[in-house]
């Protein structure tokens, strides 16, 4: 009995340090670390894994082999969580890293749905990662899109992107290095008051050919169209305009234009359109009131009349000088019933200075009159100083042009019919 007693007190130690042991082993075989172990991860990408997956997530990673890609996708900013599962699927199917974090960031899944998107500037659109709206993506492909675009022009200014779409937006027909240039040289003309965008290569066109001009006369030039010798390149007005056609050296009335008149019969010579010859009648009186006698020479012209007067010049003193006093037929304002010359049609006798003169200078307006033909403007309108000739374009607009104290070409070109402004024809000032 000693004997058995003595052998079970050896026995039972080791069979319960055989259990204690083999236990051990089985739990120590079925711990997720060990799994990740004989997949393949080591203590490092074990730690990561413990830290960064949750224990459905680390079990799914032992049971395929190890793909130490896991790890970095979900240390990234772009993990979406949501997508363990493809990601670990994307990684055993040989996919990389970069191309898994596009595939599953919903900016990039945006991005790639916008139109213009390419997929070599995927990192530019990264870098500028928007919140990820459809709007957000669309402007974002566009901006770096067109920025590669314009930095190729040597005068290109990052900051100046919005005024380059702007202008783009405008022109589709100008290439990006166009565009830059334009808004770029743009700058130049930033004083001149009656600069029109739409013009701007016109401005440098002439600009290059006239380098001796100052910026204010390039625009002043090209408003007035005479960047190009008169009676070149003729165009029929635009007589939709009524009491505000242009007629002169580059606009002529159409052929058979014939406008509505009455007599101004008692007020001197001859017939104007309706609404100006009662504002005619109207400053005669105001006139005659102040104490100034003022009368009607020669208002409307017909066709025939002007051609005939045109040839008696071209008669007499040859053409060059029968331009630049008479109007060839159809270019005459008198033929728009709008015009009309008061008291005097000579130089000589030197209207200027008489008191009828200052008195029209300071009310004309009044009646929707403006002085169309002023001093040192030949150049602009194809005409001497002509103090006796008025024209009507109503009192609004009588009013800016004389307080401006410019030519009717120019404030045509600038408030009438500015391509800048394709709804009002010009700026609301
Ligand atoms: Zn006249």
């Amino acid at each position: 009995m000693e004997k058995k007693n003595s052998k079970l007190k050896i026995i039972l130690p080791v069979v319960l340090a055989v259990i204690v042991i083999a236990g051990g082993a089985a739990w120590y075989l079925t711990r997720t670390e060990t799994k990740l172990g004989r997949a393949g991860y080591d203590k490092a990408q074990i730690a990561d894994i413990k830290q960064l997956f949750s224990e459905e997530e680390q079990k799914a990673l032992t049971e395929v082999p190890a793909q130490s890609g896991i790890i970095e996708i979900a240390k990234s900013d772009r993990y979406q969580k949501e997508h363990f599962a493809d990601y670990l699927k994307g990684l055993g199917e040989g996919e990389n890293v970069t191309d898994l974090l596009h595939n599953y960031d919903p900016w990039v899944i945006t991005l790639r749905a916008t139109d213009g998107y390419t997929e070599e500037n995927l990192d530019l659109y990264l870098y500028h990662r928007q919140d990820g709206t459809a709007e957000d993506a669309a402007y974002t492909v566009n901006y770096i899109n067109m920025s590669l675009l314009y930095s190729k022009s040597p005068d290109y200014d990052g900051k100046r992107f919005e005024d380059y779409e702007k202008y783009r937006a405008k022109r589709p027909d100008k290439t990006p290095e166009e565009i830059v240039a334009h808004v770029e040289h743009a700058k130049d003309y930033a004083n001149e008051k009656y600069f029109i965008d739409e013009y701007f290569e016109k401005y440098e066109a002439y600009r290059a050919k006239n380098p001796d001009k100052s910026l204010e006369e390039v625009v002043r030039a090209v408003n007035a169209g005479i960047d190009k010798p008169f009676y070149t390149e003729m165009v029929n007005t635009d007589t939709s305009k009524g009491y505000l056609m242009i007629v002169n050296k580059y606009n002529k009335l159409p052929e058979g234009y014939s406008p509505k008149l009455e007599s101004l019969s008692g007020y001197g010579n001859g017939s104007m359109e309706p609404t100006a010859a009662a504002a005619f009648r109207k400053m005669v009186d105001a006139g005659k009131e102040a104490g100034v006698s003022l009368r009607s020479l020669s208002p409307y012209r017909s066709h025939s009349l002007q051609t005939w007067q045109y040839q008696f010049w071209v008669d007499a003193h040859g053409q060059e000088m029968a331009d630049r006093e008479s109007a060839r037929p159809g270019s005459s304002e008198h033929e728009t019933g709008l015009a009309v010359d008061i008291n005097t049609a000579v130089e000589e006798s030197h209207f200027e200075r008489t008191p009828e003169y200052a008195w029209l200078i300071k009310n004309c307006w009044k009646y929707g009159f403006i002085l169309r033909y002023l001093p040192d403007s030949e150049y602009i309108t194809g005409y001497v100083y002509e103090p006796w000739h008025y024209r009507y374009v109503g009192v609004e607009h009588a009013e800016k042009i004389m307080k401006l104290g410019i030519t009717y070409e120019e404030y045509y070109a600038y408030y009438i019919n500015n391509p800048d402004y394709p709804e009002t024809g010009g700026p609301v000032e």
